[in-house]
């Protein structure tokens, strides 16, 4: 069952010299029960994407498209209903997840803050519930009686997953949440986005990096976005072990050790630069940068096709590629 169903969202930032077009035309859909991966460069839109979804501010626009998110249009909700469904139905932990805590406020007084304001009235139960789920995270229930500042950057992490979570909300978005963590933490903290789910905690989870390596340990189903467009979607393993897409043969090229390209010893880039989002190319927004790249590509954008189950891409190839 589908929790969340993206449709032709376009967000757009109002800038002075026109529209840039950080999201425009995306759809997707996340069920429960899994975790849906999103990937691309810096700059594709990812954060713009999940960050539109909840307490959206100026000169973030949403510009068409809808985002039906348990029966209601996310796009449509007033900042009242936004507010009451934050933590309690859909969380993000940011990408800066590890300053994101008051640094004036102990944990505790953070945590009751918060459950406060989503109309809890016994202290004692939020607390206890606290130093739970921090026993749950293996952190010392001591935690809650501390600054933020007095925490290392793994532990804040840590704690700003727990605070996230809970009041259990039902979609919990995770933005870069590992890219300012060693490995060793940036692990600790996957398994701990497992045992959400595990426990039932959250029903989903979205999990946005630009290191595709860290979706094929995590992901079900991964979404590649490029300069604000899905170039590929589908099952993990798929699209990473057999991607249909140039731009995400390129990605995993540019990894380590991912799939089947495991034992590679020669790392490729990704040639040229992303184009600009203010002024887009009619065609495909890769044009540029492909190396497979064909006439018919400059001006005519190309269509989602079906590539395998569940698994779509958008590219001029695949079209040629089936009629061969
Ligand atoms: Fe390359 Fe053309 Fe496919 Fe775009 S549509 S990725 S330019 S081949
Ligand atoms: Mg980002």
């Amino acid at each position: 069952m589908s929790l969340l169903s993206v449709k032709n969202l376009k967000i757009y930032y109002k800038t002075p010299v026109g529209f840039v077009k950080a999201v425009d035309g995306v759809s997707f859909d996340v069920k429960e029960g899994e975790v849906f991966g999103i990937a691309g460069e810096s700059g594709c839109g990812k954060s713009t994407l999940v960050n539109s979804l909840i307490l959206r501010k100026p000169p973030m626009t949403h510009m068409g498209g809808e985002a039906i998110f348990k029966g209601k249009d996310l796009m449509k909700l007033d900042k009242e209903e936004e507010r009451k469904i934050k933590y309690t139905e859909l969380s993000i932990i940011p990408q800066y997840a590890m300053n994101a805590l008051n640094p004036t406020k102990k944990i505790k007084d953070i945590v009751w803050d918060l459950a406060r304001e989503h109309g809890a009235e016994d202290r004692k139960e939020v607390e206890k519930l606290l130093r739970e789920r921090l026993r749950m995270v293996k952190l010392s229930e001591k935690v809650a009686d501390m600054y933020p500042i007095e925490l290392s950057g793994g532990m804040r992490q840590r704690t700003t997953m727990v605070v996230s979570t809970l009041m259990n909300p039902d979609l919990l978005i995770a933005d870069e949440i590992t890219s300012a963590l060693d490995v060793t933490t940036q692990r600790v903290v996957l398994e701990l986005l497992h045992y959400f789910m595990r426990e039932g905690i959250v029903k989903a989870i979205i999990f946005v990096t630009h290191d595709l390596s860290l979706l094929d340990k995590i992901a079900d189903r991964v979404m590649i976005l490029y300069a604000g467009k899905v170039a590929e979607i589908g099952p993990t393993e798929e699209v990473i072990n057999s991607p249909a897409h140039p731009y995400t043969s390129l990605l995993i090229e540019s990894l380590p050790r991912i799939g089947v390209h495991y034992n590679q010893t020669k790392l490729k880039g990704i040639p040229g630069y992303p184009i600009s989002l203010l002024n887009p190319p009619a065609g495909c927004r890769f044009y540029p940068r492909c190396p497979y790249s064909m006439d018919v590509c400059q001006n005519t954008e190309p269509k989602m096709v079906s590539v395998g189950d569940n698994h779509l891409a958008a590219c001029h190839l695949l079209g040629v590629r089936r009629n061969e």
